[in-house]
């Protein structure tokens, strides 16, 4: 089969073709425009998926070298984003099903940054079931016990800001520009992780808290910066290794203690910050400390993109498990089986 995906949930507008589980063509467009704001404006993101659906869609038919009377179904992202990005996909998803009268298959997001780990790809590995799915991105914290396609329960997530935010927060404290996750991961490298302590929360079970962590980085800044004004910039590799640190300590004793409640030792990581290279050589290194078999996915399929729709789209395609026209986006749709 060949499945088009829409993914319009937040600021990305992508569109991919999928035939099975192989990816033909991933094209995203990201929007370059909430830089200049330090954050996603929706009134922005809603106009911008607007002008860029349609060459989007067309760029993803004509790399994948298919024509759109050969597509078998159309899947779209439904929820959880930002409403008025989800409609501009899901509108556009609609009209064209319509049109080519193909089916409409609808798609969690969370389900898709999870499955993405089943999109066949030589540099990537797919899990057996069951397995943990630890979803860190922008907007979301949670572990997850897959045990099927579409048996999934969330055991873990955060009470308060997601993983990302808390690297986007802090990076902003010290005037890195928007998104700044990737530019502590970048000076991170360069620091000594030992530094610096910041506390870390203290969450009862396998859910998440972050909003401290950003106070007790921003009260830190203050003090140091009054005792010498040019304290960040002199200790910058420094301060993003130690902050990088804390978080990383953080997801890995919740992930410890989710193999340990669980008995499940196969890990997936996914989401935007799946793409950071602490996590990443943490998670590799815990195959030998811990026994775990960890599954790290390409990093085109980390951030927001449509192919991990496809692949979502293909399994509920070979359920039957098709959408009717009158089915509306929910900017909060939550992850069950
Ligand atoms: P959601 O998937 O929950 O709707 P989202 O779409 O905003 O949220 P993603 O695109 O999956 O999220 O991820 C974006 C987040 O990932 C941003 O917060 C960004 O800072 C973070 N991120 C990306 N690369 C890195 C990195 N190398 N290190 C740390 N964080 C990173
Ligand atoms: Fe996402």
């Amino acid at each position: 089969n060949f499945i088009l995906a829409i993914e319009s949930s937040c600021d990305d507008t992508s569109a991919a073709v999928l035939c099975n589980k192989k990816v033909l063509s991933n094209v995203v467009a990201t929007q370059e425009i909430h830089q200049k704001y330090g954050g996603v404006v929706p009134e922005l993101a809603s106009r911008a998926h607007q002008q860029n659906i349609v060459p989007v869609v067309h760029q993803a038919l004509a790399q994948a070298n298919i024509d759109k009377k050969q597509l078998s179904a159309i899947a779209f992202t439904r929820g959880p984003g930002l409403m008025g990005s989800l409609l501009v996909g899901a509108s556009f998803a609609k009209s064209l099903s319509l049109g080519l009268a193909i089916p409409l298959i609808e798609v969690n997001h969370m389900q898709a940054h999870i499955l993405a780990h089943f999109i066949e790809d030589r540099e990537q590995e797919s899990p057996d079931f069951p397995f943990l799915a630890m979803t860190i991105s922008g907007g979301h914290t949670q572990i997850v016990l897959v045990k099927s396609y579409f048996e999934m329960e969330i055991i873990g997530e955060t009470l308060d800001d997601a993983v990302g935010e808390a690297f986007d927060k802090s990076a902003k404290l010290l005037g890195l520009p928007y998104p700044g996750g990737p530019l502590i991961d970048k000076y991170a490298k360069l620091g000594n992780e030992k530094a610096f302590e910041f506390p870390k929360p203290k969450v009862d079970g396998l859910n998440f808290s972050f909003s401290g962590l950003k106070t007790s980085i921003l009260y830190f800044i203050q003090k140091k910066t009054k005792e010498n004004s040019e304290f960040v910039t002199e200790n910058l590799a420094d301060i993003c290794a130690s902050i990088q640190f804390t978080i990383l300590e953080i997801l890995m004793d919740k992930l410890k203690l989710a193999v340990k409640q669980t008995g499940v030792k196969r890990i997936a990581i996914g989401g935007g910050v799946a793409a950071n290279s602490g996590i990443r050589s943490r998670l590799a290194n815990a195959e030998e400390e811990f026994g775990w078999k960890t599954y790290i996915p390409k990093f085109e399929y980390c951030t927001d993109n449509a192919a991990m729709i496809g692949i979502v789209g293909h399994f509920k395609f070979l359920e039957k498990d098709f959408a009717e026209q009158n089915i509306a986006a929910k900017a909060r749709y939550k992850l069950s089986s």
